[in-house]
């Protein structure tokens, strides 16, 4: 499986030739953007997780600590799972797709959260794949929302058309060296409903779609706006976990 995934990725990066590996910076020989190490360290999420938000745990039981107990139905966001571990090599893709512009790494990342859309029923009814907004300004600057792209990708392979329910209003900063507390404080009334679409989620299951999930705290905020313009039911994935 893993060197179907790499011959994908193979193919998709061929016309670019980065002379070194985006992680560790090892020459290449081959047409890769990580040496042959770094994507062996490539690891699907696995084992035990938390049944709502999905992260991975140590010590098993249904939920982690934080969606023990009554916690687990307060969140608007009821399910979320990711395809991949967040670690180097992980964490060198991301940055390669949303800063460098890599965005043949797109079909790659839709390939792989295909495979843990494909194993949980939850999914099954969604009509919608969602993608988290960035605020225009970045959007400018960039020319698009990675997520976005990424979106279309996935939504071409399980069949789901991408709605693009969400605007960014508030240009946050960034969430990579906040705590916990500190990213639901910074995050909150970052997202407003698009025009328009009032009428086209009202009732229905809603699949969110980004890059990493770290907190969650993002996820639950747009959560909170599809939920509050009538979705029934909101449910992400996202292509790394952190
Ligand atoms: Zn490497
Ligand atoms: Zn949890």
């Amino acid at each position: 499986m893993k060197y179907k995934i790499k011959i994908i990725i193979d193919k998709i990066l061929s016309f670019f030739l980065p002379r070194t590996c985006f992680c560790c910076g090892a020459d290449l020989k081959t047409k890769t953007i990580l040496c042959t190490n770094c994507f062996k360290k490539i690891e699907p999420v696995k084992g035990m997780l938390c049944q709502r938000c999905g992260v991975m745990l140590k010590s098993g039981g249904k939920h982690c600590r934080n969606c023990r107990g009554s916690k687990a139905s307060k969140y608007k966001c009821s399910f979320i799972r990711s395809a991949l571990q967040f670690n180097e090599p992980t964490r060198a893709l991301v940055h390669a797709f949303k800063y460098e512009k890599y965005l043949n790494i797109a079909p790659y990342f839709a390939e792989v959260m295909y495979k843990t859309f494909r194993k949980y029923p939850e999914y099954r009814e969604a009509a919608f794949l969602v993608p988290v907004p960035i605020h225009k300004s970045r959007q400018r600057k960039s020319g698009f929302n990675q997520v976005e792209v990424l979106a279309q990708h996935l939504g071409k392979i399980c069949s789901i058309p991408v709605l693009n329910a969400l605007v960014r209003t508030k240009n946050t900063e960034s969430q990579t060296k906040l705590s916990r507390e500190q990213r639901k404080e910074n995050i909150l009334g970052a997202f407003a409903l698009a025009k328009g679409v009032e009428g086209e989620i009202k009732g229905q299951a809603i699949i969110l779609i980004d890059d990493v999930c770290t907190t969650s705290s993002t996820l639950e905020e747009c959560a909170c706006v599809l939920k509050s313009a009538g979705a029934r039911e909101v449910l992400a994935l996202t292509a790394l976990r952190e």
